[in-house]
């Protein structure tokens, strides 16, 4: 198979099969995140790349029913490169039924709802976008290339089209002393959306991203982890909407993870007794050895 770099996925897709169709991420800017600092372009694989390792595929497991498409971003690609994809990978792998991807909420913007539909009609489905805020000001200071009415407007085209997709939360993001109100302005916006998964991850910061040198600078403070904590709960008791909230991977010191709004007690009752019991010093531990995402 053609991998290139560190292969991310999101936990929820660990049985989906990977195929990579671009490497690395169109934007590449976001002051926090060196998760392509592997991969030292953008890059759009070849088709007949992407046939060699359907063909793979279909060798090692030809019942596969989902895929994942590898990138940081393939669903900034156009739409008819996205349905050839989709149609090859229907030829090689006939049990397919869904395909899945990261896509950044401007990956969205290029598509009409039409374009959506049809994309949705040949399997694209539940794809991930790290949203990470809706917190203007940290969206802005991170770089992150839109805005929170840009989330509403782009996601609001993928209900249209009736196609689902899955928000990451990236708690921490606010920068110290605002993460509760960043909490709470994601939570107005995601509220009137419908991700069927709100998945959250810690902000980690390692020193070959932007983020630090701006800390060593003096632009920026990090949370503390019991603030991170309380975001995370403020972001959960915000919710109104039906959708599967998941704190997951590496970044998060402890898994969490329910349907809302049905067990939001529970859920941050969990946090309560996280917080009741772990010391700052004891969950900045965590943080702290950790070497890689
Ligand atoms: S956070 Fe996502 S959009 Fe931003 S640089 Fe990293 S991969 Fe690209």
């Amino acid at each position: 198979m053609h991998f290139t770099g560190t292969v991310w996925r999101p936990p929820y897709e660990a049985w989906s099969a990977l195929v990579q169709v671009t490497e690395g991420c169109t934007h590449n800017k976001c002051k926090f995140c060196t998760l392509y600092n592997d991969v030292p372009r953008f890059r759009v694989s070849p088709i007949v790349e992407i046939e060699e390792d359907l063909r793979e595929l279909y060798t090692a497991a030809p019942d596969v029913t989902r895929i994942f498409l590898v990138g940081a971003n393939p669903f900034a690609l156009s739409v008819e490169r996205l349905k050839e994809i989709a149609n090859i990978s229907k030829q090689y792998l006939q049990r397919l039924d869904s395909v899945g991807c990261f896509a950044r909420v401007t990956d969205v913007s290029s598509k009409s709802v039409g374009e959506l539909k049809d994309l949705r009609a040949l399997g694209f489905n539940r794809i991930t976008i790290g949203v990470e805020t809706a917190d203007n000001t940290a969206l802005e200071f991170m770089s992150k290339g839109y805005s929170a009415d840009d989330i509403i407007t782009e996601c609001g085209k993928l209900d249209a089209a009736n196609m689902e997709y899955n928000f990451f939360y990236l708690t921490g993001i606010s920068g110290s002393g605002n993460g509760l109100a960043g909490a709470e302005k994601s939570a107005e916006v995601f509220n009137k959306l419908n991700p069927k998964i709100v998945g959250a991850s810690m902000l980690t910061i390692f020193p070959d991203s932007d983020l630090y040198g701006e800390i060593l600078s003096g632009n920026w403070r990090e949370e503390s982890e019991t603030e991170k904590l309380l975001e995370m709960k403020k972001l959960i008791e915000k919710l109104e909407i039906r959708t599967h909230f998941a704190a997951l991977g590496a970044s998060n010191m402890f898994n969490l993870h329910g349907e809302l709004p049905c067990e939001k007690e529970e859920l941050t009752k969990q946090i309560d007794e996280i917080l009741n019991r772990l010391s700052e010093s004891e969950l900045r531990s965590y943080r702290a050895n950790l070497t890689h995402l």
